[in-house]
């Protein structure tokens, strides 16, 4: 998407900061910080907010939430895009049902209460399943009793709850609207989750007349995964692909890996119809995946000129796609 937006306010702060403050700051944004704008009054509407409604929306079928944080739109049969638009991360969690049972593939930020809009949603039984465990995706986990975890050091230790990576989220500049009423952001954190069951690539879950099947995709994070339900064409992608500025340049993302994971997906683009990615815009076409793949060989190859974004990092942005990542290391 072309998202370099400016961020002003937010940017001033983050540009007078030290580096270890600037990449705290920088956490919990899923757009581009471009350098150094004018100042502006700190009350402004932040920049990443202005475009919202993304005009993509108006072609999904919404549902009505009772939740002003939440947005909800049915984008197949049985399977809700949970949206979370007045937060920066633009997350995107969704309810898939089954006969049976439902699975809630990632639980949000955890500033309002996802259980209950899942609830309203489906009467069948809920369980948890997260693309991935960084903050954004796994914050309504606590609320639930039965939650699947890939068996990785690194979903272990944030299912420990942290608050650092949560305090950035709400930062001066991450917030579009209002919170929910009773929301303390001094105490706001990711609360600790109990993983019930240890799961692993082609791990197939069963809910009733839809079997979803977990392909481990890491790369963006080690325990990172994708789903997919091939009898309706879905693929679930986390953040290994949504149509926003990707991120792949925190210490836990190995590029060698996610090359692999994207290749791994681009070859199921025939047997799909759908890709839902987990930020921004829920629904994307097949076609996006092999020229994932083209767009990263291209960047890693050299042939793409970056862009300077904030500490330390650059976007590479190859027609709609764009990769935020480390800055090269100069030459010594
Ligand atoms: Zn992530």
């Amino acid at each position: 998407m072309n998202l370099l937006l400016v961020c002003w306010s937010f940017c001033l702060a983050v540009c007078v900061s030290g580096p270890q403050i600037q990449d705290l700051a920088c956490v919990g944004a899923r757009y581009i910080v471009s350098l150094p704008p004018g100042p502006s009054a700190a009350a402004e509407k932040p920049e990443w907010c202005k475009p919202l409604p993304r005009p993509e929306y108006k072609s999904l079928e919404r549902v009505l939430a009772t939740d002003p944080w939440f947005e909800v739109y049915k984008v197949a049969p049985g399977v809700y895009a949970i949206y979370e638009p007045h937060q920066s991360e633009e997350v995107i969690s969704y309810l898939i049902v089954g006969h049976k049972q439902a699975l809630l593939f990632d639980t949000g930020m955890g500033i309002a209460n996802i259980r209950r809009v899942a609830s309203q949603l489906t009467s069948r039984p809920i369980v948890v399943l997260n693309s991935h465990t960084h903050d954004d995706h796994v914050g309504g986990n606590w609320q639930f009793n039965f939650i699947y975890g890939m068996d990785t050091d690194f979903t272990r230790t944030n299912a420990k709850g942290s608050r650092e990576d949560a305090q950035a989220e709400v930062a001066s500049g991450e917030i579009c609207g209002d919170l929910p009423k009773n929301f303390d952001s001094a105490a706001y954190q990711t609360k600790p989750w109990h993983i019930s069951m240890f799961v692993h690539d082609g791990f197939k879950i069963n809910l009733g007349a839809r079997t979803l099947e977990i392909i481990a995709t890491p790369g963006h994070t080690p325990d990172a995964i994708s789903l997919i339900d091939r009898e309706n064409g879905l693929l679930f992608t986390g953040d290994t692909y949504y149509p926003a500025p990707i991120w792949l340049f925190r210490p836990e993302t190995n590029l060698d890996a996610y090359r692999q994971s994207i290749a791994r997906l681009a070859a199921l683009a025939p047997q799909i119809n759908m890709v839902l990615g987990a930020h921004n815009i829920p629904v994307a076409k097949p076609d996006v995946l092999p020229r994932l793949v083209a767009a990263f060989d291209a960047v890693r190859a050299g042939k793409i000129t970056p862009t300077p974004a904030s500490s330390g990092k650059v976007t590479f942005k190859v027609g709609d796609i764009t990769f935020l990542m480390r800055a090269p290391e100069p030459n010594p």
